[in-house]
């Protein structure tokens, strides 16, 4: 496809996206606004995402270190915000923080220490998300459900890291109805980490639900959904390829 077809498709489809979000809040009696779109970016090249850019979007997610730097050429010049979404290995964690401002994915203890004592060293904070696996499928990444808490008040108690939210891959099933179970359990966990004073009320994000079910997601309470191919289309990799650690 010739670079004007793809971008007037990566056009309609946030539009479409948009509308989609729109409605889901409607339903839900919510309010659009408070719901961001997070462009789930992983293989898509740095033009494409770039016409999404200009067309409004603000927010992006990268699964891979190495994508965030080959990227960084033109993404680095827009106005956008980057937050990492992928499996983090320690090793990377120095490079992960030249490109983002937020980390979705904080998922052990020994990554939230190591990422603190980096940011120790280069006397700057970042905001993070911790990562829960709400499915219970292993080969998917986060902290299991009934160890959350204790991780975010692990997270929490380093001085460098700003715990903003939680962050889940529902179970993947074509039926939403299969799915909600997902998302509410990480509801749930995040009106405990409020009771509990672990998150403040105004710094709560739950940041859930993907392409192909992001209506229910919407309805169980997201205020981030991270979209990917329906707005730049199928990807070559199958997901494994970014959420197992065959893929690393
Ligand atoms: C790829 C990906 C998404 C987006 O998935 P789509 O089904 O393409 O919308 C969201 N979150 C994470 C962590 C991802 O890796």
């Amino acid at each position: 496809m010739d670079i004007a077809a793809q971008s007037a498709d990566i056009l309609a489809n946030l539009h479409l996206i948009r509308q989609r979000i729109a409605a889901a809040a409607a339903k839900a009696g919510r309010s659009a606004t408070d719901i961001q779109l997070l462009l789930a970016t992983k293989t898509v090249a740095a033009e494409n995402i770039k016409v999404a850019a200009d067309a409004g979007a603000t927010l992006l997610g990268e699964n891979k270190v190495q994508e965030l730097k080959e990227k960084d050429y033109l993404l680095g010049t827009l106005p956008v915000q980057r937050h990492f979404i992928g499996h983090l290995q320690t090793n990377k964690i120095k490079d992960v923080l030249k490109y983002v401002t937020c980390i979705q994915s904080v998922d052990r203890q020994e990554l939230a220490e190591k990422l603190d004592s980096r940011l120790q060293y280069e006397k700057r904070t970042m905001d993070v998300f911790v990562q829960v696996n709400t499915s219970f499928e292993e080969s998917k990444f986060g902290v299991h459900p009934d160890e959350a808490i204790r991780l975010l008040e692990q997270v929490k108690s380093y001085g460098t890291l700003q715990v903003k939210g939680l962050m889940t891959i529902g179970l993947f099933d074509a039926d939403p109805e299969k799915v909600r179970p997902s998302f509410r359990l990480l509801r749930e966990i995040r009106d405990t980490a409020i009771q509990q004073k672990l998150l403040s009320p105004d710094a709560a994000h739950l940041s859930m639900g993907m392409s192909g079910d992001l209506e229910t997601a919407i309805e169980e309470g997201a205020t981030i959904i991270r979209v990917g191919t329906a707005v730049f289309g199928k990807r070559q990799y199958p997901d494994s390829y970014y959420w197992n650690e065959q893929g690393q």
